[in-house]
């Protein structure tokens, strides 16, 4: 008996910082064998490359026309590990771990609002969902990116919450730093990505929203499976 292929889509999940879009992404991946993909690592990596390259002042402003300038010498690639995690490459190397230091997540929202960055990067991003089958999270992925994405899902949850996540996130990975600079941090960074005037950070229309405060890990990782087969059944 031949079994009816099932179609490949595109998962497009949104939402504010810390909101554990990533750990749902990525496990929706694995659980359906797609690939996911971390957006906001693209970005990262440009504002580590802007801070290595002296375009940051000590007050946190960005040289904006310099980084522009230098966009054509920035390569941003993932290298995807066959235990499914994901490398972010800059010029080749390897910079996974510095992108998650609160220095870079402190001047990315400023670098993620600049135009010509986010054209970049957004063109990147469209090239890895042409072969379908994949997951995407991050801020514009069902409004800009993939507006025709089959699912789309927009998270939330309070700031204190997020921040409590990130705190503890942060502290077993042995970065020292206080929970009122992540606070402050997240809160900031939702301020300058709702505020953008390119793609800002917000709900699209036919995104489905959930508010994780009180789930488990599991329990979320339920409810998006059910969303998924439900969205790959009504095709
Ligand atoms: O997802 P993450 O918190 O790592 O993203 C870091 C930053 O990159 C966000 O605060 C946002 O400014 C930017 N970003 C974005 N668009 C995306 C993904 C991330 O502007 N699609």
């Amino acid at each position: 008996m031949q079994h009816k292929e099932l179609p490949r889509i595109i998962v497009a999940i949104d939402g504010y910082s810390s909101s554990g879009k990533s750990t749902m992404a990525r496990r929706l991946a694995s659980a359906v064998g797609y690939r996911y993909i971390d957006s906001g690592a693209m970005y990262r990596a440009v504002a580590l490359y802007a801070l290595e390259n002296g375009m940051v002042s000590d007050s946190g402003d960005v040289d904006e026309a310099a980084l522009v300038a230098a966009l054509p010498r920035i390569a941003i690639d993932f290298e995807f590990r066959p235990d499914g995690s994901q490398h972010t490459l800059l010029n080749g190397r390897d910079v996974e771990t510095e992108i998650r230091q609160l220095r870079v997540s402190s001047i990315v929202s400023p670098v993620a609002a600049i135009a010509a960055v986010r054209h970049d990067l957004v063109a990147k991003q469209q090239a890895l969902g042409t072969a379908r089958g994949i997951v995407m999270d991050g801020r514009d992925i069902g409004t800009t990116v993939f507006p025709d994405a089959e699912l789309k899902i927009f998270v939330d949850a309070s700031a204190e919450t997020r921040a409590q996540r990130r705190f503890r996130e942060m502290m077993e990975k042995g970065n020292a730093v206080s929970y009122a600079d992540v606070l402050a941090n997240v809160v900031h960074r939702d301020e300058v990505d709702r505020t953008r005037k390119e793609s800002p950070l917000r709900r699209a229309d036919d995104a489905i929203a959930l508010d994780n405060s009180e789930m488990t890990i599991d329990e979320q990782d339920a409810w998006l499976l059910e969303q998924f087969n439900r969205t790959i059944n009504s095709l």
